[in-house]
């Protein structure tokens, strides 16, 4: 007797598209086949449904504490939002106090999330301050599952660390099998720029975007790529943003050293021209929004293959947080584990751009992959975990306020609607979202321990 059945799907994985049906039984897949004869507590019946993996969202911040103030979605109400939007693990980032040495800070983050996490779940370690006590604790940290390490070049007085600090952690990482996730903006340059645009009275949402001009962002991915290749570090560039620094990176790739991509679904949806709304102050995060050549060139990067995720950088902030009197006052950061795989599927599958295999790669497979969860996440497997999505392809969905699930008074997606979306998510067997409704439990989420890696790179 099987605890699950999801029958007569089309089942979509990293590299297959077929019909068929699914076994599950505590918690894990235990057959894949074109018919299943045992009998089952449940039979869900997905005839004209896509049956995909849950997805991975690999970037998430869930009440983080960020420019004086806390993002709006604690880690309870942000992976409600992620189960309704198909996700079923994030990793999410734990930051670092200052004075707070990391191992402390990662059981502070697992206080945090343990109690409320929906979805299962896997940490980054933010590094702000940088000195031999932290160095040494990469490796026990490593041990407890937290394989990759967030760095920032931007945001001068919150989070940045310098160069040299910068290729020391990656130097660190890469002899105990981790990697490097950097945030790639000259920060000296935005203080710069900022100051100026300030200092002629260039205070709206609009000049949040002229002080991060795209050169801003290829300069700092050079030099991150240059500091890969002295420290021999597998890097990981968060949240992509312009054709340039695509660029960059694919020439990077090209000539076979390390060096991933993520982009994300806000700089797939909308472009700078978002800043000038009324409420433009809602769409600032950093990197800012770019033009339609950049979009365009994100889109021509993941059907190519070589930008290897599709991640949210969720970090929502309400309305009133948003409202400041000048661009660099704006808590940086917007919505998005919920749109992903809707944004995906209805502006790139749907349209022809990527095909099924490749939203799976970006969304579930590759994440796995670069954050060490594969193969217990990742695919549709014999033995892997049970979460997986299933999606209507015909379902349209306005991405309003009313039907997405943040502790947000607002949504920027309000006026974006899309054709098909996901209906049910199901976590380690558990059917936790239902045709927009959370059923699950509060809390039920795990921690997922990444593996480091035995060789100096992810095999991508
Ligand atoms: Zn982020």
């Amino acid at each position: 007797m099987l605890d699950l059945v999801i029958r007569d799907g089309r089942i979509v994985t990293e590299s297959n598209v077929f019909d068929g049906s699914i076994g599950i039984q505590n918690g894990k897949i235990t057959q894949i086949s074109a018919t299943i004869g045992e009998s089952a507590n449940r039979v869900v019946d997905a005839g004209g449904k896509l049956v995909l993996p849950g997805l991975i969202d690999g970037h998430t911040h869930m009440e983080m504490p960020f420019m004086g103030t806390v993002s709006s979605d604690d880690f309870y109400q942000g992976t409600v939002a992620a189960a309704c939007g198909g996700v079923t693990t994030i990793v999410d980032f734990a930051v670092q106090p200052r004075g707070e040495t990391i191992l402390n800070t990662y059981k502070t983050w697992r206080q945090k999330a343990d109690p409320k996490v929906c979805v299962d779940y896997g940490l980054h370690m933010i590094i702000r301050d940088f000195n031999t006590t932290n160095l040494a604790q990469i490796r026990p940290l490593i041990g407890e599952g937290v394989t990759s390490f967030k760095l920032f070049m931007a945001y001068k007085k919150e989070l940045y660390l310098d160069d040299g600090a910068i290729y020391s952690i990656m130097e660190e990482a890469v002899r105990h099998g981790g990697i490097i996730g950097l945030h790639c903006e000259n920060a000296d340059l935005i203080e710069c720029f900022a100051a100026k645009l300030l200092s002629e009275g260039k205070v709206k949402a609009e000049y949040h975007a002229k002080s991060r001009p795209p050169l801003v962002e290829a300069e700092s991915v050079q030099r991150g790529i240059r500091l890969a290749e002295m420290s021999g570090s597998p890097m990981y560039v968060v949240h992509m943003s312009t054709g340039l620094a695509r660029d960059e990176i694919k020439e990077a790739a090209d000539k076979g050293l390390p060096v991933y991509s993520e982009t994300c679904p806000h700089y797939l949806t909308f472009t700078e021209e978002a800043y000038r709304q009324p409420n433009g102050n809602r769409y600032i995060m950093s990197p800012p929004l770019r033009s339609d050549e950049d979009r365009a060139k994100l889109w021509q990067g993941l059907a190519s293959g070589f930008i290897k995720t599709v991640a949210s950088d969720h970090v929502c902030f309400n309305s009133k947080q948003k409202n400041q009197s000048d661009f660099t006052k704006v808590p940086n950061g917007v919505i998005g584990t919920e749109v992903i795989l809707p944004i995906l599927y209805s502006a790139g599958v749907a349209k022809g751009i990527i095909p099924l295999t490749r939203l799976v790669q970006v969304t579930s497979y590759n994440p796995a992959k670069l954050f060490g969860l594969y193969p217990r996440k990742g695919s549709i497997a014999v033995g892997s975990d049970a979460d997986i999505v299933l999606l209507d392809p015909h379902k349209k969905v306005r991405l309003s306020l009313d039907n997405l699930h943040s502790n947000i008074d607002y949504s920027i997606y309000e006026d974006v609607s899309v054709t098909g979306y996901p209906i049910m998510t199901i976590s380690r067997g558990e059917i936790i979202h239902e045709d927009g409704k959370f059923i699950g439990r509060r809390g039920r989420g795990e921690f997922v321990k990444g593996k480091p890696f035995q060789t100096k790179r992810p095999d991508l």
